[in-house]
């Protein structure tokens, strides 16, 4: 498995996939040809079909600016990722002096063709959980002790993280508008809060806090802010909400907290490494049920659970999203996507207290590696129009389209 600071990653929204994919690239692209005085971009897939809604044409052209970049979207893609984008620099002549295809795997992963980078290093020898829980219990005890064992200089990295999760949240809890794009949405973060803070039921009130942060991490998100992937942009608000959550309604230590994003981050990698994080791979709940997977993993720590019931928050997490389809409405991440945070988030608290309750009660019949597997096929099974190209669902119910020049 690849290190965990491949999972989480600062970058700009809407989209993992479509905006932090293709910037990284962008930028590295632009660091190896210094010389060119121009650059061409194709995009293929879902790069295509919803690279306009969620801003992929503008992430490029920003990121090669001042230098101009032509943006295409088209259909025929020859290679066996779903997700791609071919970049050209051209000299003062119009000569081509270079040409990466590059790959976006979901999460703001990318491949590029022909090319070896360090981030694509493998750090973890184990790949499934069953083999990560053999070497925890048998050496090192604890989750968090496993991952600084094989990533000595992670916790810089994930204080980072956690900083720009609260940052999200913050902004987004602040600001106010109309989101971007023609659905003409209203932000409601802040009008969720101030009814959270109005409600005297504790439980009642911090359940709407965290759908509130959920909101104002994913706003800011739609909003192209600086998100953290956790696994990916579209999915970020689940962890976002719930770490802010723990450390300002609850006084959970920020040390305490880098260790619940080592703890879901061995849980989205195992995800990644088996199955898929990328809604246009597996659908939606290869992103939602990822992150909530995730949070429930971190939440269970956080709340002293041991290893097997941690496994089952994480299970019972991933297994009731299986299914989940992709469809966000004119290709932008905002209908289903942000209301879906808020539920995602509610759900991974009780799936915690369901691991605790009914864990006790019986043994667990599904394994964490079970459901993963079973995630990887149902996705395989989802058709294309409901794999983030905006072809079906929702996205075809309300028929918003944004042009592609
Ligand atoms: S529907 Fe889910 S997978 Fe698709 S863009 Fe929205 S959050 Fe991502």
């Amino acid at each position: 498995m690849e290190s965990l600071k491949e999972l989480y990653k600062l970058g700009p929204g809407p989209s993992s996939s479509h905006t932090v994919a293709p910037w990284r690239a962008a930028q590295m692209f632009k660091e190896r040809f210094p010389d060119a005085v121009a650059f061409d971009v194709e995009l293929y897939g879902s790069l295509s079909l919803t690279g306009k809604g969620h801003f992929t044409d503008q992430i490029l052209i920003r990121t090669f600016s001042p230098k101009p970049c032509k943006i295409y979207f088209r259909l025929n893609w020859e290679h066996p990722f779903d997700n791609g984008l071919i970049i050209k620099a051209y000299d003062v002549r119009s000569n081509p002096i270079g040409q990466w295809t590059v790959f976006s795997l979901g999460g703001g992963s990318i491949k590029v063709l022909d090319e070896d980078f360090d981030f694509q290093r493998q750090i973890y020898p184990q790949q499934s959980l069953s083999e990560i829980y053999k070497e925890v219990i048998e050496t090192h005890h604890s989750i968090p002790a496993y991952v600084l064992h094989y990533e000595k200089d992670v916790e810089a990295h994930l204080m980072d993280v956690l900083e720009g999760m609260f940052k999200a949240v913050r902004r987004g809890l602040e600001t106010t508008g109309i989101l971007p794009g023609l659905l003409e949405i209203p932000r409601v973060a802040k009008s969720l809060y101030l009814q959270a803070m109005s409600k005297d039921d504790l439980s009642a009130q911090n359940r709407l806090k965290l759908v509130a942060y959920a909101y104002a991490n994913n706003e800011e998100n739609a909003a192209c802010g600086m998100v953290v992937t956790a696994p990916t942009l579209g999915a970020s608000g689940v962890m976002a909400s719930l770490m802010y959550h723990l450390y300002t309604d609850i006084g959970i230590s920020k040390h305490k907290l880098v260790q619940a994003l080592m703890v879901g981050g061995i849980f989205g990698n195992v995800i990644k490494e088996n199955a898929t994080i990328s809604g246009a791979i597996g659908g939606c709940q290869a992103e939602i049920g990822s992150a909530c997977s995730m949070a429930a993993a971190a939440l269970a720590y956080v709340n002293g659970l041991p290893l097997e019931l941690i496994e089952y928050a994480a299970e019972i997490a991933m297994e009731h999203h299986l299914g989940l389809t992709c469809d966000p409405v004119g290709g932008y991440v905002i209908i289903p996507c942000i209301e879906r945070n808020g539920a995602a988030v509610l759900r991974s608290i009780d799936a915690v207290m369901m691991a605790e309750t009914v864990g006790k009660a019986k043994p667990n019949r599904v394994s964490f590696d079970m459901v993963v597997r079973t995630m990887n096929y149902t996705g395989k099974k989802i058709a294309l129009e409901l794999r983030e190209t905006s072809l079906g669902g929702l996205a075809t119910e309300i028929n918003i389209h944004p042009i592609q020049e």
